[in-house]
């Protein structure tokens, strides 16, 4: 956190409290505050509590706001405001020309919640006809939409994907001779990407040169471009491009070399070479050709990323990948009993029809007010409606879960019997995120170890991006998790994808479960289980080691042996 972060928070913070229609005080109180800071001519980050405090204006929900940012770079009224706020609501909110009191009627009235539906809305005139906003407010959101980059130029992968392929698919039209690869990250699968990376190979590296200049849309900066290495932006959405140029010959080698990360071509094969260096050395043909030669079991694009998966390949180890097709059904989402969008009948309907075996309801618990968190009468009207749904639905079924708030003391939402009442709980952290790495560790620990615990939701609580997760002891909790048989999620939400990939592989050794979960607050976020496929993949997950790759029959067994445990 630095001087102009802080600021940063605090806006968004005042931003918040205006979207939720926060008492008009404590926005005043913050803002004052805010003003104060601006009016600065110091850095906030050589000022001492105490040369703070002295500042008219800054009163002490200000004071201790910035404290706890220096400290762990959020703050508790923040964080709770960032809970209730769809990620999609939060990236309105950062469009140009659109205030909180603009985006809380397009997200309540209107019902976007993302900037994709936004872009829908005025498209199809809809936000020009509402009350307040007009057809020059329109055409504004529109080309703010359309210029929208991140600060940092770094993109989740989910909102560069399609802009990503569609331009490979663009160049392989405009240059009909030549090979087109997608290569770096973004062929990795990692979940932030910065740049868009190709390989070009050809015959006619002339021809193919002049040709990219006439291509519209893109922007050549000679400065930073080489002659095999072109340098660039797309206009829309301004987004870093690398185009490197090969002979056609070097086509494969090139391609090895531009997807794998610095690490995987660094790791040894045998004594003397590394990976690059046999690549550089061998003549082969294909990415396969090139693994067979050199006696390695072939190691899967988004795996080359130097954490072990060389040796595995030596060893010929590395396992079968999960795939989309292999999950049966989709576990952890939520209705219109909490947050959700969609009623549980809509949620139920579409999964089925997806062809999944089973859904997995678990809406807020009770502390989670901000979300409509269920009352204990809620949750048995909601069991009362899923007994009748699976009936209907059946051979599909319902299981009945609850995401259950983990208390800052480490305990869980409900009263035993009604933990009990549950098929499963995916117990999660949503609140005081600020805690240091002992107490955050401890009080996941209390929730692992709780009987009722069945998955552990979104571990770090972070938001790519957007919000650091909170610390944790990763080793420590994944060894929790297999002593007391917790399956861990990887929330496959774009902004989360928590488990991180990197703790995959660590938890499948030590025999913990990971169940991919959309966390879906309406139907169509089902879609974002590929991500959580993704990722896993990414951290060598297996169907063997996923929970919900469990057909419905198996995995009501694991829930009923679990809970004749306790
Ligand atoms: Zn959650
Ligand atoms: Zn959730």
């Amino acid at each position: 956190m630095d001087h102009k972060a802080i600021l940063n928070r605090l806006k968004l913070c005042i931003q918040l409290l205006e979207l939720h229609e926060e008492n008009p005080f404590k926005i005043r109180n913050y803002q004052g505050g805010l003003n104060a800071l601006e009016r600065l001519d110091q850095d906030l980050m050589d000022l001492s509590s105490q040369d703070l405090a002295a500042i008219p204006g800054i009163g002490k929900s200000i004071l201790e706001a910035i404290q706890s940012l220096k400290e762990t770079g959020s703050f508790s009224a923040l964080d709770a405001l960032l809970e209730q706020t769809p990620t999609g609501v939060l990236e309105i909110l950062q469009v140009k020309g659109l205030g909180p009191k603009k985006v809380q009627v397009l997200w309540k009235e209107l019902g976007l919640t993302s900037t994709h539906e936004l872009m829908e809305a005025c498209q199809s005139g809809k936000v020009a006809q509402t009350k307040g906003f007009g057809e020059k407010t329109q055409e504004t959101i529109i080309q703010s939409l359309l210029f929208k980059a991140t600060t940092s130029g770094k993109w989740l992968y989910a909102d560069i994907e399609e802009t990503i392929e569609s331009l490979a698919n663009h160049l392989r039209k405009e240059l009909p001779t030549a090979q087109v690869g997608i290569v770096g990250d973004f062929a990795r699968r990692l979940e932030i990407i910065a740049e868009g990376e190709y390989l070009i190979g050809s015959a006619d590296l002339p021809a193919i040169k002049s040709r990219l200049t006439q291509l519209a849309g893109i922007t050549w900066d000679k400065a930073i471009s080489g002659p095999l290495t072109w340098r660039g932006k797309l206009e829309q959405p301004g987004f870093r491009l690398i185009i490197h140029l090969c002979n056609l010959e070097d086509f494969a080698a090139k391609e090895l070399l531009f997807i794998a990360s610095k690490a995987h071509l660094s790791s040894y094969v045998n004594e003397q070479e590394t990976v690059s260096e046999l690549i550089r050395k061998s003549k082969f043909e294909s990415e396969a050709a090139f693994f067979q030669q050199n006696n390695l079991q072939f190691i899967p694009r988004e795996m080359r990323e130097g954490m072990g998966e060389v040796e595995q390949a030596k060893a010929g180890i590395i396992p079968l990948l999960i795939e989309n097709s292999d999950l049966k059904g989709i576990l952890h989402n939520h209705s219109t009993y909490s947050d959700g969008k969609h009623s549980l009948r809509q949620m139920a309907e579409r999964c089925k029809a997806l062809g999944y075996e089973y859904l997995g309801i678990s809406d807020h618990s009770r502390t989670a007010s901000y979300a409509g968190g269920l009352e204990i009468e809620k949750v048995a009207k909601q069991h009362a409606e899923i007994d009748a749904l699976n009936q209907e639905l059946a051979p599909f079924r319902i299981f009945k879960g609850i995401e259950s708030d983990i208390l800052p003391d480490g305990s869980l939402d409900y009263p035993t019997e009604v933990l009990r009442s549950f098929d499963f709980i995916v117990s999660s952290v949503h609140s005081v995120l600020n805690m240091d790495i002992k107490r955050a560790t401890d009080r996941l620990l209390a929730a692992i170890h709780n009987p009722y615990t069945t998955i552990l939701g979104h571990p770090t609580g972070r938001l790519l991006l957007r919000r650091e997760g909170y610390p944790i002891d990763h080793k420590v909790i994944i060894d929790a998790c297999a002593e007391k048989q917790v399956a861990i999620e990887i929330n496959a939400n774009p902004w989360r994808l928590d488990l991180d990939w990197r703790w995959v592989r660590y938890a499948m050794e030590q025999g913990v479960l990971l169940a991919i979960n959309p966390d879906a607050h309406e139907m169509d976020s089902y879609d974002d289980m590929q991500y959580g496929v993704l990722i896993g993949r990414k951290g060598g997950l297996t169907k063997e080691m996923t929970l919900n790759a469990l057909s419905e029959k198996e995995l009501s067994s694991y829930f009923e042996l679990r809970k004749a445990k306790n």
